[in-house]
């Protein structure tokens, strides 16, 4: 028997549970209201509900919150950031709605650190902001939202919850039968078939309206900041649904996650450890960033990850460090605590004497599936929300703590205009179920590990934070060759999240090479030796 729901919301992170804790309070009301019929909200998440990018945010959200700031500080400040890529009517939407959105997690009971009076917030800082407009809860600012918002849903009755149910495929006009499309305006979306993790069955989850809130796509490369959960699934299905992806070349690379061989997700040596003095050097103990740029170790981030790059590809090493032995140890561990705990907890390492090995990591994608200002893709009752989609709002780069404000904003959006067509969305009775027939358990999963190895390589040596013409090809040519043993594999194969999950960040990878071999000039974070600069005018 399908699940049937009015909505069916794809991610527990920031993005979803703010659409989905909207929707149900309006329809709860509703009911209260006027005896309207209840309607049914599935929200299903991979792992459990709070494993997501969102519990890992440590900066804060942006917004403008005092008086001195203004929203055209906080428009020019991401257009800067965004090299002027970004959609300016977006950006306004964002930073306008911003405040307000922010107001109402606090109501659902988000704390955020206050000034010594009590009453005003602490706002802090950032890279690239021109005013104090951060609002933080310690150093754990994602995860106080993921709480406060998953009490939140869990207060609503209209909501259900599914944890370690894995989305495969949606449900669209193909299971029809009929032909669709990329660009064809009268696709339309009817939920999703689903993997029960317990019991490894694909079950329906069928519902009028969908929204994916996947969040990111980190693990397609070596280091990432990213949790494991961050596999681009939600990109990959749109896109073969004939959605369309958009600025996926545009991928940040933090330039000081603790190197750590092996392990996944990547450490964040916060950059608040530059500004108190921390100074990189290579393998040899050497600096290297007066090479690079005058602000030596405080470059921006993109100038600071590309100069480790560099680096590292110069000396064929797999990290360099950062160096703290010469700052006051006491003031130190009072700023940086955890870092200092965990530096000696995992590694031994005692900063008074030690360096910190560090390697770039990938960190957060601008890109992703191309929505409109209402959240909605170009599939119809298809919404797309957060890390997993392009909306328009970062351009070239994200501007640090704008990504939990655009996920808050557009989760809003979102389910303003999903009330709004309610009545006019369907879903067929005729729709197939899923077919597996011919499929057997895959014997070697071994298959599975190395080619997802193979990818992490290819994308971290040929499509990171500097490439060149013959890196990009040299990675869609390797890619090609794992694409096609892949969909053997797959094909054969009774699904498991592995392989899912595999078949995904393939999908994921092609699309950020193929839109990095199209774009012709450096912007933002797209750095291609081979690009030529346009002539300086005489
Ligand atoms: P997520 O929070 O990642 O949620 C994704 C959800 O989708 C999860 O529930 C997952 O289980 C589910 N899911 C995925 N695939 C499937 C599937 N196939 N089936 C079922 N469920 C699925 N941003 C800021 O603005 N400020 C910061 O200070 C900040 N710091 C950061 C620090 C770190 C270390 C990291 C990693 C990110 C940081 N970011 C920050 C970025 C920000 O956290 C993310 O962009 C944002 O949280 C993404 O939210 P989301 O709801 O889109 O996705």
């Amino acid at each position: 028997m399908p699940h049937q729901f009015d909505f069916l919301v794809i991610g527990s992170g920031i993005a979803g549970l703010s659409y989905a804790t909207k929707l149900a309070m309006h329809f709860e009301n509703l009911q209260q209201e006027s005896n309207a019929a209840p309607v049914r909200i599935g929200v299903i998440t991979k792992v459990q509900a709070d494993e997501t990018n969102t519990k890992y945010a440590q900066g804060g959200i942006a917004a403008v919150w005092s008086e001195d700031d203004s929203f055209e500080k906080h428009i020019d400040d991401t257009m800067i950031a965004g090299d002027f890529l970004n959609d300016r009517h977006i950006v306004e939407i964002v930073v306008n709605e911003g405040p307000g959105r922010i107001r109402e997690l606090i109501d659902y009971g988000t704390r955020f650190d206050k000034e010594h009076d009590g009453d005003s917030y602490d706002l802090a800082k950032e890279g690239g902001h021109s005013d104090f407009r951060i609002l933080h809860f310690k150093d754990i600012t994602g995860a106080e939202i993921e709480r406060a918002l998953l009490e939140k849903a869990h207060s609503l009755k209209s909501i259900e919850i599914f944890t370690h149910f894995y989305a495969v495929e949606l449900i669209t006009r193909h299971q029809l039968g009929d032909t669709v499309h990329r660009y064809d305006t009268d696709n339309k979306c009817y939920g999703a078939f689903v993997l029960n993790t317990q019991t490894g069955q694909v079950e329906q989850f069928l519902a009028k309206t969908t929204l994916l809130a996947t969040g990111g796509i980190g693990n397609i490369y070596q280091n990432t900041t990213n949790p494991n959960i961050a596999t681009g699934d939600g990109i990959a299905m749109a896109y073969r649904a004939k959605g369309i992806g958009k600025d996926m070349e545009f991928i940040q690379f933090h330039p000081t996650a603790l190197y750590e061989p092996g392990k996944k997700p990547n450490f964040l040596i916060s950059e608040a450890v530059r500004g108190f003095g921390g100074v990189l050097r290579n393998k040899k103990g050497e600096t290297f960033m007066e090479n690079y740029d005058p602000r030596l170790s405080l470059a921006p981030r993109d100038i600071v990850a590309r100069a480790i790059d560099s680096e590292m590809k110069k000396a064929g090493d797999s990290h360099v460090y950062l160096d703290v032995t010469h700052c006051d140890y006491e003031k130190f561990v009072e700023h940086f605590p955890n870092i200092t705990a965990y530096c000696f907890d995992h590694l031994g390492l005692d900063l008074r004497k030690d360096y910190i090995p560090v390697v770039p990591a990938q960190h957060y994608l601008c890109g992703g599936i191309r929505v409109n200002e209402w959240g909605q893709t170009n599939i119809q009752f298809l919404y797309a929300v957060g890390e997993c989609s392009c909306t328009g709002l970062h351009g070239a780069n994200r501007l640090a703590s704008n990504s939990l404000l655009e996920a808050v904003v557009f989760g809003h959006r979102a389910y303003q205009k999903t009330v709004e067509l309610f009545d006019q969305a369907v879903v067929p009775d005729n729709l197939p179920t899923w077919n597996d027939a011919g499929t057997t358990h895959p014997e070697e999963l071994v298959l599975v590990t190395e080619m997802k190895k193979e990818l992490e390589s290819i994308m971290s040596n040929y499509v990171g934070i500097v490439r060149t013409n013959r890196r990009l090809k040299r990675a869609m040519d390797r890619l090609e060759l794992i694409y096609l043993e892949h969909e053997e594999l797959y094909r054969q194969s009774k699904v498991s999240v592995p392989i899912c999950e595999l078949r995904n960040m393939i999908e994921v990878a092609y699309l950020v090479i193929k839109m990095a071999m199209a774009r012709r000039e450096n912007r933002g974070l797209h750095f291609n030796l081979d690009n030529v600069q346009p002539p300086l005018a005489d």
